[in-house]
C-alpha cells in the first residue's frame, strides 16, 4: 500500500487522466435529469435509503448525492484506512448525524469520557437530539455501560487539554458497543482510531483537513453498515456539505501530512520554551513526558501534534491580557490552519460547558501554524512579557 502521503496527494483522483483533466471536475447541480421515471423512482429509493448509485443511475438530488463530495469522503476514508466516509456541512452536523443514528437504532444511551470538544460536550449534555449521557474516565467505560448504550464518544488528543485516551483500551471496555473517536487534533496523518478499533472517526474538516480557515465541513469515517445509516440521516436531515467545501477540502488533503508535520515541529518548540518561564505554571503538550504517562505517542501517535496549551499564574485576568496582547499570533478560535491561533477554552470554546467540567480559568490554547518558529516564539514571548 503507497505512503499516507502519497495517498493524501492521489487519492480519489484516479479517473482524471482518463478524463483528459488535471484537477477534480466541480459538479453544482443541485437536480439530475431522469432517463424515465421508473430509472429515476428507482435511483430515488437507492440513495434516501443511504445506498451508492449504481453505475450510470441519475444522481436525482443534490441532497443525497454529489460527486465532489463523494470524491471527498472516499480521501478521508482511504487516508484513516476505514471501508467508507461520509461528509457533512459541519463537525457538529456530523457529530449530530451520529447521534441522530443511534437513537433511531433505539440505543440512546451514550458514554462519554471527558474532556471533550465545547460543542459535543453541550450537544450530550443538553440531551437535545433525545441521548443520555454517563461522563466517566477512560478506566471505567465498561462500568458505565448500560442494557441501551448505543454509543462511546472520546477524543484524542482531547479539546482542550490535549489529554490523551488508550483508544484500544477503552475499545475493549466498550464490548459490542461502537466507540466514536474524535480524531480531529490528530488527523490520520498522526493516528488512524480505526487500526485501534474504532468504528466511527469524527473530524471537523474545518480545521485541518481544510487548513487555511476558509472552509467549514465534518465528516464520518465508518464501516459500510454506519455510512450507510449515517447518508441516511443526512439526506433526512440535509446537513449536506456543499460541493465546493467538499473541492477545497479534498484539495486540503493533499498537503495534510506536510502542514501536520511542520505545525507539530513548532508547537514542540514552543511548548520546550514555555516550560521554562516562572509565569508559565503547567504546560500540556502530549510531547512531553509527563503529559502522556500512557506512552502513547510512539505507538498509538505517531507524533505529539500541534495543539497545545499552558497555565498561566495570573489566572483567567493574565490569560486575557496575554491573548490581547499576541500580534503576530491571531487571538481567534478554531484551529489547524495556516496561522497560529491562541484562545480561551473556558471564556471561548468550553463556555457552554457546566462549571464543574469547564477548563481552568488560566488556560491558554495555541493551535501552531506555519510561520517561522522564531517569530511566533517573539511574539509569545512579548505577550507574557508585557503580561
Ligand atoms: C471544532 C471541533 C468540532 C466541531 O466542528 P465544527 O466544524 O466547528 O462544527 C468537533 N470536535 C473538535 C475536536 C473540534 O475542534
Amino acid at each position: 500500500m503507497a505512503h499516507l502521503d502519497t495517498i493524501a496527494v492521489h487519492s480519489a483522483r484516479e479517473d482524471l487522466t482518463g478524463r483528459g483533466v488535471h484537477v477534480p471536475p466541480i459538479d453544482l447541480s443541485t437536480t439530475y435529469p431522469l432517463p424515465s421515471l421508473d430509472a429515476g423512482g428507482a435511483a430515488y429509493e437507492t440513495l434516501a435509503t443511504g445506498h451508492r448509485p449504481g453505475d450510470g443511475d441519475s444522481l436525482v438530488y443534490q441532497r443525497l448525492w454529489n460527486p465532489n463530495v463523494d470524491r471527498f469522503e472516499r480521501a478521508v476514508a482511504e487516508l484513516e484506512r476505514t471501508a467508507e466516509a461520509v461528509a457533512f456541512a459541519s463537525g457538529m452536523a456530523a457529530l449530530s448525524a451520529a447521534l441522530v443514528a443511534t437513537v433511531a437504532a433505539g440505543r440512546p444511551h451514550v458514554v462519554a469520557v471527558r474532556p471533550l470538544y465545547g460543542g459535543t460536550d453541550h450537544v450530550l449534555a443538553s440531551g437535545l437530539l433525545g441521548t443520555r449521557v454517563t461522563w466517566t474516565a477512560p478506566g471505567a467505560v465498561a462500568a458505565a455501560l448500560q442494557p441501551d448504550t448505543g454509543l462511546v464518544v472520546v477524543e484524542t488528543p482531547a479539546n482542550p487539554t490535549v489529554d490523551l485516551v488508550d483508544i484500544a483500551a477503552v475499545v475493549a471496555e466498550a464490548g459490542d458497543v461502537p466507540v466514536l473517536v474524535d480524531n480531529t487534533f490528530a488527523t490520520p496523518t498522526l493516528q488512524q482510531p480505526a487500526h485501534h478499533g474504532a468504528t466511527l472517526v469524527l473530524h471537523s474538516a474545518t480545521k485541518f483537513f481544510g487548513g487555511h480557515g476558509d472552509v467549514m465541513g465534518g465528516v464520518v469515517a465508518a464501516t459500510p453498515a454506519w455510512a450507510n445509516r449515517l447518508r441516511q440521516v443526512r439526506a433526512v436531515t440535509g446537513g449536506v456539505l456543499h460541493p465546493l467545501a467538499a473541492y477545497e477540502l479534498h484539495r486540503g488533503l493533499q498537503t495534510l501530512p506536510l502542514r501536520v508535520r511542520a505545525q507539530q515541529e513548532t508547537a514542540a518548540l514552543l511548548a520546550e520554551r514555555l516550560t521554562t518561564r516562572a509565569d508559565v505554571t503547567r504546560v500540556l503538550y502530549p510531547g512531553l513526558k509527563e503529559c502522556d504517562p500512557l506512552g502513547l505517542v510512539g505507538t498509538q501517535m505517531s507524533g505529539p501534534g500541534s495543539l497545545l496549551a499552558f497555565e498561566l499564574r495570573g489566572g483567567w485576568a493574565a490569560a486575557a491580557r496575554v491573548s490581547q496582547r499576541c500580534r503576530l499570533i491571531t487571538h481567534a478560535v478554531s484551529l489547524g490552519g495556516v496561522d497560529t491561533l491562541v484562545q480561551h477554552p473556558a471564556g471561548l470554546t468550553h463556555r457552554p460547558v457546566t462549571a464543574d467540567a469547564r477548563p481552568g480559568e488560566a488556560l491558554l490554547r495555541i493551535s501552531a501554524g506555519l510561520e517561522h518558529v522564531e517569530d511566533v516564539w517573539t511574539d509569545l514571548e512579548q505577550a507574557l512579557d508585557a503580561s
